[in-house]
């Protein structure tokens, strides 16, 4: 018995080694305060204290409460702001927050340019150079416009904040969009500016089409200079608000972790490596041993 139990030892450390390995959390959220942008009409963040205090059992207490409009800071659009009985943010299926990232890097064009619009050569330029689209991905465009957030006329290239009319900011042309729809089954679209489309056309045409094929948008997302162009995987968990059109939720991508999934899965269920382990697990104690040992 010896042998099989040096075995499951063997098993037990090499499935455990890969929990070990680095993995990498990079943050696409912007923080949330009453200095947030919020388009105009749209109500901004609002938090005020319920108690805060010192309880009879000397223990601290503390509660706050909060009020804001649905879209501003970093926040996901689900199907509901686009069509009426459309799928709202309590059924928007759980299977779609999640995907595959890429980064398509439009930061050196969007500082030349603040009309600066993504079109299916772009994208397909980015192939030539990084691989194709992962079908069901998560495409974030960057338009360098990360930095600029805080600073709400730079962020909408104004001089007026309260007048959308005057908003300027770089955007996904509607043949875009509809490529990575078609073509590449694209699950989640994110922008480092306000929206996707252009704020100068109020048909919407990239709202419409992607939230009516499910596809969640991700807005004024914080893209760091340092995510790569791919290799990585976004996340967001939006809360089930009944009715809910969209909100603020905390987005980020994970690195590093594809390795672990598969080692995990080779030493669960994987028979070749159960048999590999009994052999290696015998020579080690016929080595150890002097083969003095046997079952
Ligand atoms: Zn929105």
């Amino acid at each position: 018995m010896t042998w099989l139990m040096i075995t499951i030892l063997i098993r037990t450390i090499v499935c455990a080694f890969p929990a070990a390995q680095a993995y990498k959390l990079v943050e696409l959220t912007h923080s949330l305060s009453p200095s947030t942008l919020f388009w105009p009409g749209v109500p901004s963040f609002n938090r005020s204290l319920v108690v805060a205090s010192v309880n009879q059992h000397g223990v601290w207490f503390e509660i706050g409460k909060f009020s804001v409009g649905e879209h501003g800071g970093t926040h996901i659009d689900v199907p509901r702001h686009f069509k009426q009985g459309a799928a709202d943010l309590n059924d928007f299926p759980l299977d779609r927050t999640i995907a595959e990232g890429v980064m398509i890097d439009c930061s050196a064009e969007a500082a030349k340019n603040y009309n600066y619009a993504v079109t299916t050569n772009k994208l397909k330029e980015w192939e030539k150079k990084n691989g194709r689209i992962p079908d069901g991905a998560a495409v974030l465009v960057n338009f360098g416009y990360t930095a600029k957030f805080s600073n709400h006329q730079a962020f909408l290239n104004t001089k007026n904040v309260r007048d959308d009319k005057t908003f300027r900011f770089p955007f996904v042309t509607a043949q875009a969009a509809l490529w990575l729809l078609n073509e590449r089954k694209m699950k989640i679209i994110g922008v480092d500016v306000p929206s996707p489309d252009s704020p100068q056309d109020k048909s919407y045409p990239v709202h419409v089409a992607l939230l009516l094929k499910n596809v969640m948008i991700m807005e004024m997302m914080n893209i760091p200079k340092s995510l790569p162009a791919r290799g990585f995987r976004v996340h967001c968990a939006p809360i089930r608000i009944v009715d809910g059109t969209g909100v603020q939720t905390r987005i980020y991508a994970m690195m590093g972790d594809n390795i672990d999934a598969g080692s995990a899965r080779l030493c669960m269920q994987s028979p070749v490596f159960f048999v590999a382990s009994l052999v290696v697990a015998s020579a080690v104690v016929d080595i150890l041993t002097g083969g003095r040992i046997r079952g």
